[in-house]
């Protein structure tokens, strides 16, 4: 199970699909993408099988964006399907999310959400989690999107890397960990995300490796910002030299 996002000046698909595919050698059963064209409205494939599958039904994707992130998935909550399959959107359409882990006490936080009349798609645990960010969008309009993401990982018990993408705002990429390894690689005038450096690693040699319970907010505009999930709390991150080989 993997994680690959992007935000620069190149083609997102390209990247994220390459990336997904270095990936591979990690194991999964099924494969998604989300790009942000800036044209208000996600673009959206995924499927149950491999990123071979994934390519065969969302190469008309190819050029489209600049933005963009990707999952392959090994299911833990429902089984391995195209409903299951990540990237998940929250019920306003307009958050897209793909983790990789568990969400220990998701049943808990889905009928809270039911309750408040949210719907789901899926079986999994992930799209509590995009349904609760929006939820916490929904109930304060003053807060902004990055707080809306840390106020529900604080809700959260369990093991997750995540990135998550906002439709109104455009190329800045949300991204956490607790458990799941989560890597931010930094180019000229454009940012790599990935479980590990390999999907970036011909692009890039400085990485901040995302340590436990840290969370950054990643656009053009202003930089990687890392800041503790529990409190908000900044932090200096320590940027590694990546060495040629991929092992890292
Ligand atoms: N628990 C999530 C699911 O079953 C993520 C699994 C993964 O790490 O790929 O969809």
């Amino acid at each position: 199970c993997g994680i690959v996002g992007y935000t620069g000046f190149q083609d997102a698909y390209e990247i994220v699909i390459n990336g997904l595919r270095r990936l591979e050698y990690r194991g999964y059963d099924s494969a998604g993408i989300v790009l942000d064209s800036y044209n208000n409205t996600f673009d959206i494939a995924k499927t149950k099988g491999k990123v071979d599958d994934l390519v065969a039904i969302s190469e008309n994707l190819r050029g489209k964006a600049k933005v963009g992130m990707g999952h392959t998935r090994w299911a833990t909550h429902g089984v391995p399907s195209d409903r299951n399959s990540h990237p998940h959107l929250s019920n306003n359409g307009k958050i897209a999310l793909v983790h990789n882990g568990i969400i220990e006490n998701y049943d808990t936080i889905k009928t809270m959400l039911v309750e408040k009349g949210f719907t789901f798609q899926s079986e999994t645990d992930t799209e509590v989690l995009v349904n609760l960010i929006q939820y916490f969008m929904d109930i304060n309009p003053d807060i902004d999107f990055p707080t809306a993401v840390r106020n529900a990982l604080n809700e959260v018990y369990g093991a997750y890397a995540i990135t998550v993408m906002h439709d109104d705002f455009p190329g800045l990429l949300v991204v956490g960990r607790l458990g799941s390894p989560l890597a931010i690689g930094l180019g000229d005038n454009e940012y790599f995300i990935a479980s590990d450096a390999s999907p970036f690693v011909e692009f890039t040699k400085e990485a901040i490796y995302l340590e436990e319970g840290h969370m950054a907010t990643i656009s053009l505009q202003d930089g990687v910002d890392i800041r503790t999930i529990i409190d908000n709390s900044k932090i200096d991150p320590t940027v590694q030299e990546l060495k040629l080989n991929l092992e890292q």
